[in-house]
């Protein structure tokens, strides 16, 4: 039997993985962190206090600390039956690393011992010679380090009955040069925090640091193991190279909100638990659009923990997953004319004190620091629209954007009815020569419930990719298997450029003898004016924002190999050197890194159409042709009309033509990829991947094997059919 018949098979006889549990969230919620709190209870006074001021400056831990921590850390994970201790870092591959050492080892005089010594929690040196370097080990120093990052604590993470403490560390090479998504992110959220807390300081004094919020929402589609593993393409790619649309998709609309398959249900709250324990403190959770598509999300944190919480529950869902017999696809487009999955990025930014900056104050005074820093947002996105949607760049993300179900590639932003007109006013309002007489022009009166406002659907626009949503912006064109840090780390670096710009103009007006506020409403509007192109409140899904933008001047990158060339544009270069989160070495080595992604990526998943076509599709085809041909051939041998077997000539036809053209293309389509492998340059190799493989075969040879795999037997088809993929569980 094939896998396919067998896995449909095992679906109706299998049974349900037994979930225990349902405990009350409080009691396990961050049972397997080291939090604050437990800190206090493992460490003496000395050893917390220079912990919690590691952890509040976002510095490294300091050395001679760093045994004592160590020690209480280790005291805690055995107390929990953990043996082995790991540095987890988030490589530029796309998932997360880790390397597993024992707490056990053997003193000089033979005595096995178990200990974490301080050196092994603060640094560690893994072989790192095969993650992507973009060539920057070769050009500076072969090895690279690992470094725990304080403001993210550590964890244990169980798997099976095996427990590993892991540290979350930034990863950079010897010289200093980051290689992985953490150490930029830290250091933008590090600008965007110095640039935000001046600012802030015009309004109020007390502002001592300001935090960036970040709240996902992770899309994604459950499938059953064994269709899956049935399934090639899925296994290797993450996504169906071929498969005809089966005859009820999502039209009907039944799935979204519907109530939760129970057996999809069982392996939720079975990967909640974990991520209890694990202190993600996930809140929500329901189907989506499509079938067998669901999305969760968490209450919003500080963004680098937001991004660690993101990525371990990305890695604890394919886990348990596995537990349930099921596979999570977490990539951006797993099946086509089916919605695809995203990663919604909320974000904000809060004060020491308190303060969401972008939600819209009681009073005047505060209404103008909400203004200040909503305004400055969207002009960061306006200067910066090329380098955001490079941020967001991937080959399995260029499926969707533009694909008229996620936001278009034009990163455009949304702000509602309401605080378009609040703009107007300023923008007519707000003069060069108002002076104190007009001081009631400040006087700003801005709805206090903007939430509910936008809240109400018909003034919610969820076409756009950068959406005011009341109290925060939402950044809704992230892939969703993305790791959240680029986009953060390229957000909050482009809004701390615009802060300090802004600085400097307003202080260049005080000086010239404006009064604070007045100076401030001045290049408030002065922003609004220089700006206002990248509002849109329209239909971002329709043909004609395409050519409203293309008038506008707005970018519009359809293809990843052309969206990275804004990653080192001068003026990337510019930005990024000037807020000392990438250096010029960097952005060229993270550029060579994700073209190099981009080409491994279609260039597997053309290598696996082709095998399929070859080795699955076509025999199954031939296989029936030859039915046909000898039933044609019967027919007329014993003598009836060719009216008795026109018919069955006609199918033949139909398959024979299918057959012929699936081998020729394919055969193409090899030639191409060889002609691409002999370009030495990467960015020239990328763009005829492009453009020479994907552009020119995976549509055309889909669509015969598609036609095929209506017209074959059904029992001669041996991948699982997306009726059967996406409804059966
Ligand atoms: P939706 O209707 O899109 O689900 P919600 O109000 O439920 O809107 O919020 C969606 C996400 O936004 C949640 O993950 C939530 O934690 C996050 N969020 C709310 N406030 C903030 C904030 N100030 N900063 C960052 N994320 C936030
Ligand atoms: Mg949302």
């Amino acid at each position: 039997m094939s896998l396919r018949f067998n896995a449909i098979n095992n679906l109706i006889t299998s049974q349900e993985a037994d979930v225990q549990g349902s405990a009350k969230i409080t009691a396990i919620f961050g049972e397997n962190v080291f939090t604050s709190k437990t800190a206090r209870q493992y460490l003496s006074d000395e050893a917390f206090k220079s912990l919690i001021s590691s952890i509040k400056a976002g510095q490294k831990i300091d050395r001679s600390m760093g045994h004592q921590i160590a020690n209480g850390i280790r005291a805690w994970a055995e107390g929990k039956g953990v043996t082995h201790f790991t540095h987890w870092f988030q490589p530029l591959t796309g998932s997360t690393a880790e390397k597993h050492d024992s707490f056990f080892t053997i003193k000089s005089d033979g005595t096995p011992i178990e200990q974490f010594e301080g050196d092994a929690l603060i640094q560690q040196e893994p072989d790192a010679s095969s993650f992507p370097s973009g060539g920057l080990r070769a050009t500076f120093e072969a090895r690279g380090y690992t470094a725990w990052d304080p403001s993210s604590p550590p964890f244990i993470m169980e798997i099976g009955q095996g427990k590993t403490l892991c540290i979350p560390t930034i990863f950079v090479s010897y010289t200093g040069e980051s290689l992985d998504y953490k150490a930029p992110l830290l250091k933008a959220l590090e600008a965007m925090n110095k640039a935000a807390v001046e600012v802030c300081n015009y309004f109020d004094k007390n502002v001592t640091r300001v935090t960036a919020t970040l709240g996902w929402e992770q899309e994604y589609f459950v499938v059953d193991e064994g269709l899956h593993n049935a399934r090639p393409d899925l296994v290797l790619c993450g996504r169906t190279v071929f498969g005809h649309g089966p005859a009820k998709g999502q039209q009907l609309e039944d799935h979204y909100f519907a109530s939760i398959p129970e057996r999809i249900y069982a392996f939720m709250r079975d990967y909640e638990e974990e991520a209890y324990r694990l202190g993600i403190p996930l809140r929500t959770r329901h189907n989506e659009v499509a079938p067998s598509q669901f999305e969760c999300a968490p209450i919003f944190e500080e963004v680098n923990l937001g991004v660690d919480h993101n990525t371990l529950l990305m890695d604890v869902m394919s886990r348990v997953a596995s537990r349930h017999k099921l596979r999570v696809l977490l990539h951006e487009k797993p099946f086509a004319g089916i919605n695809g999955s995203g990663k919604h990025n909320n974000w904000s930014m809060a004060t020491d004190t308190g303060v969401n900056l972008l939600a819209p104050g009681k009073t005047p005074k505060t209404n103008l620091m909400f203004l200040t820093f909503f305004v400055n947002t969207i002009k960061a996105v306006y200067d910066y629209a090329d380098v955001l949607r490079a941020s967001i760049a991937s080959a399995p993300n260029d499926h969707r954007l533009g694909a008229n179900e996620a936001p278009p590639a034009i990163i455009s932003v949304f702000i509602g009815q309401y605080l378009s007109k609040v703009l107007q006013d300023v923008k007519e309002r707000v003069s060069e020569k108002m002076d104190e007489q007009d001081e009631s022009m400040l006087k700003i009166d801005i709805h206090k419930s903007i939430p509910e406002l936008l809240m109400d659907n018909t003034d919610r626009n969820r076409t756009s990719p950068f959406a005011f949503t009341g109290n925060k912006f939402e950044f809704r064109a992230v892939g969703s298997s993305a790791n959240c840090a680029s986009a953060m780390t390229v957000l909050s670096t482009i809004v701390a450029e615009t802060l300090k710009n802004f600085k400097k103009e307003v202080d260049a007006h005080i000086d010239k003898g404006e009064k604070k506020e007045i100076a401030i409403m001045h290049v408030i509007r002065q922003y609004i004016v220089s700006s206002e192109k990248v509002l849109f409140e329209g239909n971002n899904y329709s043909e004609e924002w395409e050519k409203e933008a293309e008038k506008r001047g707005l970018p519009n990158v359809k293809t990843t190999p052309l969206a990275l060339d804004y990653f080192v544009s001068n003026k990337a270069k510019k930005l990024f050197e000037h807020n000392k989160v990438y250096t010029h070495a960097e952005l060229e080595a993270r550029h060579e890194i994700e073209l190099e992604k981009y080409i491994k990526m279609v260039q597997i998943e053309s290598r696996i159409m082709g095998e399929l076509a070859t080795s699955h599709i076509l025999p199954a085809a031939i296989r029936y042709q030859n039915l046909l041909a000898n039933n044609i051939k019967g027919l007329k041998d014993s003598g009836l009309q060719d009216s008795a077997y026109c018919n069955q000539k006609h199918i033949l036809e139909k398959i024979s033509e299918h057959i012929s053209k699936t081998s020729e293309l394919v055969e193409k389509m090899i030639e191409a990829r060889k002609e691409c492998n002999n370009m030495s340059h990467t960015r020239t190799r990328a763009i005829a991947y492009c453009s020479q493989v994907k552009e020119q075969f995976f549509e055309p040879i889909r669509y015969h094997v598609d036609k095929l795999e209506l017209l074959v037997d059904d029992r001669e088809w041996y991948l699982p059919k997306y009726r059967e993929i996406l409804f059966l569980r």
